[in-house]
């Protein structure tokens, strides 16, 4: 039947394995880290032989096809050497997609995937599609194509994924937005990462309702990647043209209207993410009196503009998944002024300019948190009236609450990865709000 590899045993390469032996496969599990204790078990369970903490290219190399978890760099050797060899390396979701008849819902961009990905899902559920919750989030797409629950499928993809799938070709295919995010991983070659997202049309036929941010200039500028004949349905701000009109007051489809002052998620971004989402699921057969009925039900997951605690009639927010540049532009745009922003941590190759009018009239204080904070210090030096650099999250805070008077933000958007001072930016976001707990109680 033939021979199977996966690289990388976290969930989607569990997934991928027991999928793929439930397929008839032979199969072998490798990586180069500790596999959790659980995953371990799994694969004894099933028999799936595994190596931990290694790599050995000789076993690799004797895959017909090779499943190769995103967070393993291109550059690697390893990667190098099976492309030498031209064995076929494929993601979880290209693997998984061809041994499934459910209908897919796909759904990327710079930023709002978890978002967008989780409203649809609660649109459809709330519904009552059967429907599963995979991809970058939640259990792994290939274990429930295996245990072949679900007849509906929502899926978060990233950029890594994507560069990894050949023939996947979504039912339904959701664009958000295209802003530069992880040009480490594209030889700092935008272009690169703009057809890696186009990826998910690639595919796209007539039978595919393809949706995407038509206010986004990269997408309007690549959008002829768009196979012609594809369905195409474009949010827009400001317009009447598009399958939805996003106006201050409102977002408009041919279908009907959402007031967004009663939305269940605010800000100019969450409009584009609820528009894209409406759509996504209307186009899987959702209909208008479920989304109306449901839609105000939906809660975000944590760690996207937050609320966190109030203060002195101060706000505190927690938005420590912003971890680009694009994503601190829509924070600062969701409230009017006096805010007192927290930023910094692991530097992408940020381009700061694109904040500097932002900044300039909303930021009262800015406060750097990070080991390394001289690029952000000399960039927004001048621009705002105060600025600190700190390596402690304790100081960070107290100062938030020294600047900070009746009415204003203190907002952690840091626009840059965290892993300098935390595990991830989960981490980052719970430390941020138990220190707000700890400082702000009985003070
Ligand atoms: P992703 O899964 O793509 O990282 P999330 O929904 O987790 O997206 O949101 C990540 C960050 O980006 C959060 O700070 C959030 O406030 C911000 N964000 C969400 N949607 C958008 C959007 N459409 N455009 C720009 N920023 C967004």
């Amino acid at each position: 039947m033939g021979h199977i590899v996966i690289l990388g045993g976290g969930e989607s390469g569990v997934g991928a394995a027991l999928l793929a032996q439930a397929k008839g496969f032979s199969v072998f599990l490798s990586d180069q880290g500790k596999l959790k204790e659980p995953y371990q078990d799994q694969l004894r369970h099933h028999a799936i032989p595994f190596e931990s903490e290694t790599h050995t290219i000789r076993e690799i190399l004797k895959a017909d096809e090779i499943i190769i978890s995103p967070g393993i760099p291109e550059k690697s050797e390893l990667v190098q050497t099976i492309k030498k060899q031209g064995i076929p390396l494929i993601s979880e979701i290209e693997f998984a997609a061809r041994y499934t008849n459910a209908k897919l819902i796909a759904i990327t961009g710079s930023n709002g995937k978890t978002t967008t990905t989780l409203l649809t899902y609660h649109l459809l559920k709330t519904a009552g599609f059967n429907v599963g919750l995979a991809g970058n989030i939640g259990q792994s797409f290939a274990k429930q194509v295996m245990e072949g629950t679900y007849d509906y499928y929502v899926l978060e993809i990233s950029s890594f994924q994507l560069d990894r799938c050949f023939q996947f070709n979504p039912d339904v295919a959701v664009l958000i937005n295209i802003t530069p995010d992880h040009l480490d991983r594209y030889d700092y070659k935008f272009e690169n990462y703009i057809h890696s997202k186009f990826r998910i049309f690639q595919n796209a036929t007539a039978q595919t309702s393809c949706i995407y941010w038509g206010g986004d200039e990269v997408i309007q500028q690549y959008q002829d990647l768009i196979p012609n004949n594809a369905h195409q349905h474009v949010i827009q701000f400001d317009q009447t043209t598009g399958a939805a009109n996003i106006t201050d007051q409102a977002i408009e489809f041919a279908f009907g209207s959402i007031n967004r002052a009663t939305a269940p998620i605010q800000g100019p971004h969450n409009a584009i993410n609820m528009a894209a989402a409406v759509l996504a699921a209307t186009e899987a057969g959702v209909s208008w009196s479920d989304i109306q009925a449901n839609l105000g039900s939906f809660q975000n997951a944590p760690h996207r503009l937050e609320p966190c605690g109030n203060w002195k009639d101060i706000q505190f927010i927690n938005d420590s998944k912003a971890t680009n540049v694009d994503a601190v532009f829509y924070a600062l745009n969701s409230f009017p002024k006096n805010i007192i922003l927290l930023i910094g941590g692991v530097d992408k190759g940020n381009e700061y300019d694109v904040l500097n009018d932002l900044v300039k009239s909303k930021v009262k204080g800015m406060i750097c948190l990070g080991t390394d904070n001289a690029k952000l210090m000399a960039h927004f030096g001048d621009q705002v009236p105060r600025i600190i650099s700190t390596d402690s999250l304790e100081t960070a805070v107290a100062t938030s609450m020294q600047w900070g008077e009746s009415g204003d933000i203190v907002l952690l958007s840091p626009a840059c990865a965290s892993f300098d001072l935390f595990k991830n930016y989960e981490d980052r976001g719970d430390q941020f709000k138990a220190t707000v707990n700890r400082l702000t109680y009985g003070s």
